[in-house]
């Protein structure tokens, strides 16, 4: 396959477009494998990707039940940060910060990744002692943050209401600086095509249906399009785990599916060039390279395999951003959607071998999984080929909640639809 660049760009420019080739193949499954991914979101593909790059691996099948991007990786407000307080957490996602510097590079794909920082608004001073808290922490293991006091964000988001009239004013911001956003559609192709370049099979329309198992050991999968055999099967299905893993015969596991819902505006000049978030409720809002305003809120209050939403949180979710920018009151808008999370019961993610043998799990991405796409599918695929998790994904077991180890990010307990 050919190599994306300016050259390529300019000569089929000049050739009217004709030479484009599809960015992945559309193979037939074959027999076996030794490695099947369950599940072509961004996950299951940055799995294949590094399994195929990092270790050599490359008789991988990738199976999609629907199509690559269907899933919550072309259904996210495509914010990127590393901004988290534990020791657990903070070094795989700064990992994944580091990956996503380079990831259009290394996937020769522009996956539109834009560093325009994150400002986490707050408006309470013991929420300041909190963000201080969590700045400080970050700095120590070496992860970028500053404070924004009011003066400078009055300059650089000129639409936020600082006024003082609002019901929670803002008193200042913690700001992550490399912190942004990416293309989500983009990350998926890219990782796509990567893979597939590399030789993994990516099969679209095709349904896991049940697994092959002799014993405990998990040899195979049932799908749509007949039962294919696998030395490993390893499954990245987000918001469908629990529905995927009773087919195994688990079904007992710290997950909760829930919709999470999205919005975009009509296009507008720009105005807002970085991430605001809302502290006096739940609100995150960028606006993207064609001039939306991108954003969303809490997750649905109920448990649901749905990837629609409804009227409630619309309306929650609007007057938060009216709260914060009234001005945004004219603007139309335009889409909604809805994906299905996998919130976890401490908020952090699992990225494990098990629950049985030949299986290897990755889940419970609640609300930021998109950002950790890149140090996820590095992490798995180490899992997966080495038997053993990297250091940066050693604490997300499954068995944590077991024997109390929980990584609770937000200090919340068992509340997965605060997480
Ligand atoms: C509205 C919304 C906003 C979000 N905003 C952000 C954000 O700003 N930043 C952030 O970091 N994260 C965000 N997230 C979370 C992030 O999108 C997810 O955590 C992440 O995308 C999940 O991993 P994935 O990409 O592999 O999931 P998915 O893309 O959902 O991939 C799972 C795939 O498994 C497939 N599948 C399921 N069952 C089967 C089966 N039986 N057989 C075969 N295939 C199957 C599905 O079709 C799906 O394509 C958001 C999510 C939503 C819904």
């Amino acid at each position: 396959m050919a190599e994306y660049s300016a050259l390529s760009i300019v000569k089929n420019a000049l050739t009217g477009n004709r030479d484009w080739k599809p960015a992945w193949r559309k193979p037939e499954p074959k027999p076996a494998y030794d490695v099947i991914i369950i599940g072509g979101g961004g996950h299951g593909l940055s799995t294949a990707f590094y399994l195929a790059s990092e270790f050599g691996i490359r008789n991988v099948a990738v199976l999609e039940k629907g199509w690559v991007g269907s899933g919550n990786i072309g259904r996210n407000t495509t914010i990127v940060r590393s901004n988290y307080l534990l020791p657990g957490n903070t070094p795989f996602y700064e990992h994944s910060m580091k990956l996503w510097e380079n990831l259009s590079h290394e996937l020769n794909y522009n996956v539109m990744f834009s560093q325009r920082g994150i400002i986490n608004l707050f408006h309470t001073p013991a929420q300041e002692d909190d963000h201080a808290r969590r700045g400080n922490a970050m700095i120590l293991q070496g992860v970028d943050a500053r404070f924004v006091r009011p003066p400078e964000l009055k300059r650089r988001v000129p639409a936020l209401n600082l006024s003082g009239s609002s019901r929670f004013p803002v008193l200042g911001g913690l700001e992550q600086p490399r912190a942004g956003t990416a293309r989500h559609d983009a990350v998926a192709w890219g990782y796509a095509r990567g893979a597939d370049r590399r030789g993994v099979d990516i099969i679209e329309n095709c349904e896991v249906t049940g697994f092959v198992r002799e014993g405990d050991q998990v040899t195979g999968v049932e799908t749509s399009r007949g039962r294919i055999h696998a030395r490993k099967v390893a499954a990245a299905v987000a918001g469908s785990t629990s529905r995927v893993m009773a087919l195994a015969g688990i079904d007992r596991l710290p997950i909760e599916s829930h919709v999470l819902q999205a919005f975009v505006t009509e296009s507008v000049k720009p105005c807002l060039d970085t991430v605001v978030t809302y502290g006096g409720g739940h609100l995150y809002i960028s606006q993207s390279d064609k001039g939306s305003l991108v954003f969303g809120g809490d997750i649905d209050g109920y448990n649901s395999y749905a990837q629609r939403g409804n009227l409630p949180i619309v309306e929650d979710v609007m007057s938060e951003v009216l709260e914060l920018f009234p001005a945004f009151a004219k603007l139309r808008l335009l889409r909604s959607w809805g994906g299905i999370m996998d919130m976890s019961m401490d908020g952090s993610p699992i990225i494990a071998k098990g629950p049985l043998p030949g299986l290897y799990l990755n889940a419970g991405w609640c609300y930021g999984g998109f950002k950790a796409t890149p140090a996820s599918g590095w992490c798995f695929a180490h899992t997966i080929a080495r038997d053993e998790p990297h250091e940066f994904n050693a604490p997300f077991t499954l068995d944590r909640f077991h024997r109390g180890y929980v990584i609770d990010e937000k200090g919340q307990g068992a509340t997965p639809w605060k997480h």
